[in-house]
């Protein structure tokens, strides 16, 4: 899910003015926003009053093909690699196509246990599917829980 959020910006000049900072980007289906955060465009901004550089300390998270990661909005030359990893941009920064990072996505899917994150974001997303099922497993629980009880009282 690609969340839009607007936070408020204090310039040293007293100025106070909006930002829109994404809370969280789905990189296969908006990679336009991939390359803002790639040029820092979410770590900095200017004052629209005195055009003084304003830093935006700010975190976003990211679906990416290797799971779901909180990173910060900046800097920029940092990020590059970190989303290289995340296999979302090639070496020299640039986003992968939607259809590119689906295809890992995909490929990632079917390897389980390579993608360790992946994998937990992926049994937790069954849980939620199933809630009865989760529920079930702790009643089970309980219940083993109480036979010892019994046993151990007599
Ligand atoms: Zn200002």
């Amino acid at each position: 899910m690609t969340i839009l959020n607007w936070i408020s910006i204090k310039c040293n000049c007293n100025y106070e003015f909006k930002f829109e900072l994404p809370k969280s980007i789905t990189t296969w289906m908006y990679p336009e926003m991939v390359q803002t955060l790639v040029d820092g465009g979410y770590s900095q901004t200017s004052c629209p009053e005195c055009g003084i550089s304003v830093i935006i300390n700010g975190a976003i998270m990211v679906n990416t093909p290797k799971g779901i990661v909180t990173m910060p909005t900046g800097p920029p030359e940092k990020l590059i690699d970190i989303l290289h990893k995340l296999e979302i941009v090639d070496e020299t920064g640039k986003p992968f196509s939607s259809q590119e990072i689906s295809n890992s996505l995909q490929n990632n899917m079917q390897n389980l246990d390579e993608n360790p994150l992946l994998k937990e974001q992926a049994e937790m997303n069954e849980i939620f599917k199933e809630p009865k099922k989760y529920f079930e497993k702790i009643l089970v629980g309980e219940k083993e829980k109480k036979k010892k009880k019994r046993f151990g009282l007599f």
